[in-house]
């Protein structure tokens, strides 16, 4: 299948899944996660119409899209993976949307380079539903008291993200995040992956990130 194929088929996919779920394929977006994708899986993306892509690593979306970045009007970066407090300014610059909020100091050190360069931007909080300790995500326990310093901050939080254990059935996961989003009056929820994502829908994900399933597999020497 091509790229483009796979694209196609995906969005069907989703728009079954909402249909099935009773909800509005506009509710649903697709995050293209790009990881570690060579540059031409990258453009037959991009000729499809796709804007909105994932990438976990700071240093690498940067050497991939900025360039791009110019030449698409629309695009939105969301970073998916852990962010380190000395790449916050790089990544300020680069992506529309940070999913991966985890810690106080990662939010105090977000507030202050968004004082500096002010960005219209999105931020959504990574919740360790699995609480497995190689995992980046705030504790579940530890989630409301991760809230209250954004909401005092002033860091705009407008939605929650998790990645399942890979052992674990996900709609257990699925489902805790959509109810401690709703306990906390959250609107977005990003959960759902290549393999998992029509759970995801059912379970009410606003956005998917979908990286094998569109691309194809990770070059498998710095895949993670
Ligand atoms: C790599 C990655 C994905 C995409 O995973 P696929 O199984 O390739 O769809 C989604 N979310 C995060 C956080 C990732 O790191």
């Amino acid at each position: 299948m091509t790229i483009e194929e796979n694209f196609k088929e995906i969005r069907a996919a989703i728009g079954a899944a909402c249909k099935e779920a009773a909800r509005d394929p506009q509710d649903v977006q697709l995050v293209a996660v790009s990881k570690f994708q060579p540059r031409d899986r990258i453009e037959a993306a991009l000729v499809t119409g796709q804007r909105v892509f994932g990438e976990n690593r700071v240093q690498d979306a940067n050497e991939r899209w900025s360039g791009l970045k110019e030449s698409y009007s629309g695009l939105r970066l969301h970073l998916i993976g852990g962010l380190q407090t000395n790449k916050v300014r790089e990544a300020i610059r680069l992506f529309d949307v940070i999913e991966t909020v985890d810690r106080e100091n990662l939010v105090a050190e977000l507030v202050k380079e968004l004082k500096k360069t002010p960005k219209a931007m999105e931020f959504f909080i990574q919740v360790n539903t699995g609480d497995e300790a190689q995992k980046g995500g705030v504790a579940v326990d530890a989630l409301p008291a991760l809230l209250k310093t954004c909401h005092e901050a002033g860091l705009p939080v407008s939605g929650l993200m998790c990645i399942p254990p890979v052992d674990q059935p996900p709609g257990l996961h699925f489902a805790l995040l959509k109810k401690l989003a709703l306990r906390h009056n959250l609107p977005k929820l990003s959960m759902g992956m290549s393999g998992d994502y029509k759970k995801a829908i059912a379970a009410g994900a606003t956005h998917v990130r979908i990286g094998t399933a569109l691309f194809g597999e990770r070059p498998a020497a710095n895949s993670d």
